[in-house]
């Protein structure tokens, strides 16, 4: 069985492959590793791997994870990412843990985050989470939505706007792979001619890293291929 640390290796050796492919530097895109289920222990192996940047989907547990590192003398190069949906009962307890939110896809939650931000805390990272393929059931505003709620959300004091996040439906074949990312690129790009400051695209998972990292993607997230199959038997 590969270790956590081989697996951190072999995902930064598909990312650089992928940035060196469309002409991009390695160090453009950041590898945000998923620990969503799993333990502190495994965690622990990614840092000491040279991995600091965390995405989690749960609010307690993942709460529970940054309390826990809070303590430890990586505590200041590491960052909390949540990448999961967000109910306005928990919007308090991300405020004051995460560095960044990556799937804001209502003003009244980012109104609460923004509310609810410590002041001793710089301002929360956000990503809007845009359905770039218009499924009913799926999280994520629409691409006519967005400007909108950028506007909205980029007027809010203790919250920094920087990009878009997207979790496009599954697609077995590049180039529709492609096509989905380079939409939320536009997207991006039509709107920094009013927000200039948005710097990041969260788009990009194990089976499309390639054609996500070629559009433009600034951020993978990775869970599996670096900490293995979850089990969600604990949760409800
Ligand atoms: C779980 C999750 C991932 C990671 O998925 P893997 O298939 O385990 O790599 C990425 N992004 C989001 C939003 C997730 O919820």
């Amino acid at each position: 069985m590969s270790s956590i640390k081989q697996n951190i290796e072999q995902v930064i050796s598909q990312i650089t492959s992928a940035t060196e492919k469309c002409g991009r530097t390695a160090d453009s895109v950041q590898l945000l590793a998923v620990s969503k289920t799993k333990p502190i222990t495994a965690i622990k192996e990614a840092i000491a791997a040279g991995q600091f940047a965390f995405g989690e989907n749960y609010v307690q547990e993942g709460v529970e994870k940054v309390q826990h590192f809070a303590a430890s003398k990586q505590a200041t190069q590491l960052s909390w990412h949540f990448i999961g949906p967000i109910q306005s009962n928990k919007t308090r307890q991300i405020a004051e843990h995460f560095d960044w939110v990556h799937s804001i896809d209502r003003a009244k939650i980012a109104r609460r985050l923004s509310e609810q931000r410590p002041a001793e805390l710089p301002p929360l990272n956000i990503l809007l989470q845009v359905n770039t393929s218009a499924e009913a059931s799926k999280s994520g505003i629409t691409f006519n939505e967005l400007e909108a709620l950028a506007d909205e959300i980029a007027a809010m004091p203790n919250l920094v706007l920087r990009g878009l996040m997207s979790i496009p439906q599954k697609a077995d074949d590049y180039d529709s792979q492609y096509a989905a990312f380079k939409a939320l690129a536009d997207a991006q790009h039509a709107l920094q001619s009013k927000h200039p400051q948005l710097d990041t695209l969260s788009m990009g998972m194990s089976g499309d890293m390639e054609a996500a990292i070629a559009a433009g993607s600034t951020i993978v997230r990775i869970g599996t291929a670096i900490f293995g199959a979850r089990d969600y038997s604990n949760k409800q």
